[in-house]
Order: structure tokens, then C-alpha cells, then sequence
């Protein structure tokens, strides 16, 4: 990929270069802990949302640095192995799908692709679990960071369905996205998968 000989591959702390995040700057990252709610059962992020963190994610995003996934992938696939050893154990046996939160397909094309998605994809197959797209944006949303939770809910009320290509299964779904912020477009998600036969949902967000 031309972009990716483009763009300078240095440690996004000390920018050292070859590695974006360098082995000993890995191990400084802040690791956030995961924390148990009601619905759903169990909500983990990875890192804390940090300048480096937000950087390399910025630049997944708009930058189309393809390698950048990779590597943000087999980081986080090492910290879940790492540090949630058991839930990883619970995921694989219980069957737990991994679902990426959908972007709608505006955005989707005008950026070429969803960063979720190809993330998701990768650290899915690290942890060998199942991948699947079952949700669809249905419409277009506003920024939720602009909103207030009333409108933030409003915004997100039916902007989410479940993929008319696929039949609903009594199924766990692990829901995958990039940054949690509010926890709202996760919940409505969660609520789209529950109202089609979801046993379980848990969360899985890079970083908060
Ligand atoms: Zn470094």
C-alpha cells in the first residue's frame, strides 16, 4: 500500500522509529479496567484514551494507514490474552460473536472503508472467534458528542436494525467498537441484537 511507505512508522510516544507503538512504550500504556453493569453483563475497554492512543486511532481513520490496524490489532489481541485471560476462555466456549458496530454507508464510502471494521476483523481472528456484520445503520446520525443524552438516544433511535440477511439466532455477541464515549450507540445496538434473540451482549471498545 502506497499510502503506508508514505507515512513514517515511528513509536506514537517516543517516536522512535518502527514499531507505532515500540515495545517499551507498550507496556506504559494505561490499561483500563473492565467493569460489570446490568445491560450488558460486561463492558471492557482497553486502553485509556490517551494523546497517543487518540493519535494513532485519528490517523487509522482518516489517514487509511492499513499497517497502523494491524499493529493496534495484535496490541490489543496481547492485552486481552494478557489481562482477560478468562473472559477470553468464556467468549471461545460460549460461542460469543464478534460484531463490529456498523458505520452507516455514507460515511462508510466517503471514507473508503470502516475502521471498526477491518480492527474488528483482525482481532477477531486473533482470538478466534466467530465475525460477523449483523447490524446495519439504517440512516445517518449526527455527531453524538454535540448532543445531550436526551438528544443523543433520539439521534440514535432507529438508526440501527438487524441485517435482513441473516436469520436471528438465540447467539452471544461480543459488540465491538473503536472509542467508548457516551455508551449510547453501544446500548441501542445491544437493544437491536436483543430484540433478536440475543442470549448475551458484552462490550469490547479499544479505548475509553
Ligand atoms: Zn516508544
Amino acid at each position: 500500500m502506497l499510502l503506508n511507505l508514505l507515512f513514517p512508522r515511528n513509536c506514537y510516544l517516543c517516536k522512535k522509529p518502527g514499531l507505532y507503538f515500540c515495545t517499551s512504550c507498550q507496556k506504559k500504556l494505561p490499561i483500563k479496567k473492565h467493569q460489570y453493569r446490568n445491560n450488558p453483563e460486561l463492558s471492557i475497554s482497553l486502553f485509556a484514551y490517551t494523546p497517543a492512543i487518540r493519535s494513532a486511532l485519528h490517523d487509522l481513520k482518516y489517514r487509511f494507514v492499513t499497517d497502523l490496524a494491524q499493529e493496534l490489532a495484535t496490541l490489543s489481541t496481547k492485552t486481552i490474552k494478557t489481562h482477560y485471560k478468562d473472559f477470553l476462555v468464556h467468549w471461545q466456549k460460549q460461542n460469543f460473536v464478534f460484531l463490529p458496530v456498523p458505520l452507516h454507508r455514507h460515511r462508510h464510502n466517503y471514507r473508503g472503508f470502516n475502521q471498526t471494521e477491518i480492527l474488528g476483523k483482525l482481532i477477531a481472528k486473533n482470538l478466534k472467534l466467530q465475525y460477523k456484520n449483523l447490524l446495519i445503520r439504517s440512516r445517518p446520525t449526527r455527531p453524538q458528542y454535540k448532543l445531550s443524552k436526551k438528544e443523543r438516544l433520539q439521534n440514535l433511535k432507529k438508526a440501527f436494525s438487524f441485517s435482513k440477511k441473516e436469520h436471528p439466532a438465540p447467539q452471544n455477541y461480543l459488540l465491538f467498537d473503536d472509542i467508548f464515549t457516551t455508551g449510547t450507540t453501544l446500548s441501542v445496538c445491544c437493544r437491536v441484537l436483543k430484540q433478536n434473540k440475543a442470549l448475551n451482549v458484552h462490550f469490547l471498545t479499544l479505548a475509553r
